[in-house]
């Protein structure tokens, strides 16, 4: 399990914790290389923003650990 920077104030812990918890329900951390739109799914999905399949895609259990 990743382990947050222990630089983080305890509001910004809590942020990132909420952000695993979305990215473990949704499984996808999606990141358009066309307009640079960032979100979750569960599915691999184009950009919703733009619509490209220029789509960067990373599995929650693979969030670099930093
Ligand atoms: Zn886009």
């Amino acid at each position: 399990m990743t382990n947050p920077p222990s630089q983080f104030t305890p509001e910004e812990l809590q942020q990132w914790q909420l952000a695993i918890a979305e990215a473990d329900r949704h499984n996808i951390w999606c990141h358009c290389r066309q307009c640079d739109a960032e979100w979750v799914a569960s599915t691999p999905v184009n950009c919703p923003d733009c619509g490209s399949d220029r789509v960067e895609r990373i599995s929650c259990w693979q969030f670099p650990d930093d």
